[in-house]
């Protein structure tokens, strides 16, 4: 068999299980934009700029600042070119934001993950992991080489009982702290006094918690993942932690040592981000965000909602029945959720209006998917 005729019958395997996928062209700044060839406005429920920083002033001008005083690429990686200047200020805001003593930038959350995975992961350690944690963390877990142990999603119960298959063995315990798909929040009171009363290594991938929650995390070993590419507006991630962690991820991490550091404009429109998140435009946004949450699902805790469909031929009806009213949202079903879950996942964002909302509400409530007065 040629590589062609693999690669055909591949193609045609995926499409027998009608699991096809392309991306579709947005042309947006912000929710509202223009889909596809034929350029239909659409709002967008599909991003996660959950605090609209992608289109933030001071984001874009920080940027170009990056841009004209730096250039496009950053060169190399960063034990061999150098950092910019740019990149160590990023490290310490972000280190300061989340309350540890260091932060190491990766080009992306993808690649932290995968760094934090891979450096304290190993043949000698037990990897203890919630189910509906996030691809990167699986990839990270699997490539460092260690045994893994699946929890049942958010039972701290089945996962005291993994810990005792330890054994002597340096125990990591791996969670998102808000998870991807269903915008959940992992009990991260019980993880924490978990890992604390048994001496493992606690690893919270924060990447949706623009909304907390925002744990302390100083007296347990901990890592603390991040993106810059949801809250912050940006391209990147990094690990906030201790001094000897960073040195270590420094020294160790294959995705941070063989692989170009981010560019300065990003880290430059990271850096803008971090500094709004830290100051009273920051929580006014988050309020923002918070009451178009509230119009959705009140009380609910993440900008993540998914509103179940079942059977993976309803949701791509539902999101198709959106599309056709101007909204974007995506329908998620296998091989990234189980069969029979699938659902639509709606992303909310500070940058929507009260209007755009009430669109989406009235939409989904015409659907049968959303019960009068909320869901
Ligand atoms: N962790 C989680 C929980 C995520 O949802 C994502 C991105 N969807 C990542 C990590 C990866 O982040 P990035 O997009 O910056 O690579």
């Amino acid at each position: 068999m040629t590589w062609g005729e693999w690669v055909d019958g591949e193609l045609a395997t995926i499409r027998r299980a009608g699991q096809w996928r392309a991306p579709r062209t947005l042309d947006a700044a912000g929710p509202e934009g223009k889909l596809g060839a034929d350029g239909r406005p659409v709002v967008s429920f599909a991003s996660n700029d959950y605090l609209g920083l992608t289109q933030h002033p001071e984001v874009i001008a920080a940027a170009h600042a990056a841009l004209d005083r730096w250039g496009a690429g950053s060169g190399a990686a960063r034990l061999i070119v150098g950092s910019r200047p740019v990149h160590d200020e990023l490290e310490a805001e972000l280190a300061t934001g989340k309350g540890t003593e260091r932060a190491v930038v990766f080009p992306t959350g993808f690649a932290a993950n995968l760094g934090a995975l891979t450096t304290f992961g190993g043949p000698d350690v037990l990897v203890c992991s919630d189910e509906l944690n996030h691809a990167s963390i699986i990839d990270g877990a699997r490539l460092s080489g260690s045994e893994i142990a699946i929890f049942r999603h958010a039972d701290v119960d089945h996962l005291a009982s993994l810990v005792d298959r330890a054994d002597g063995r340096r125990c990591l315990v791996v969670s998102d702290s808000v998870f991807s798909m269903d915008g959940d929040v992992a009990p991260i009171t019980d993880l924490v006094a978990l890992c604390s009363d048994r001496g493992c290594l606690l690893v919270l991938d924060e990447a949706h918690a623009v909304l907390g929650p925002d744990p302390d995390l100083r007296d347990i070993a901990a890592l603390r993942v991040g993106t810059l590419s949801k809250t912050h507006g940006a391209l990147g991630g990094f690990i906030a932690c201790d001094r000897q962690a960073a040195d270590l991820l420094v020294n160790r991490a294959r995705s941070y040592i063989f692989t170009t550091a981010p560019t300065p404009a990003d880290s430059g429109a990271a850096l803008a981000a971090a500094r709004i998140l830290a100051g009273p435009e920051g929580a006014a946004l988050r309020s923002r965000l918070r009451a178009n949450i509230d119009q959705l699902r009140p009380g609910h805790p993440s900008p993540i909602v998914s509103v179940p469909c079942g059977a993976e031929a309803d949701a791509v009806s539902a999101a198709d029945a959106l599309l056709a009213r101007g909204l974007l949202v995506p329908a998620i079903r296998p091989p990234t959720v189980a069969p029979g879950t699938s659902r639509l996942r709606v992303t909310l964002s500070a940058a929507h209006t009260p209007g755009q909302v009430e669109r989406l509400v009235e939409a989904l409530r015409g659907l049968g998917l959303l019960a009068a007065g909320g869901s």
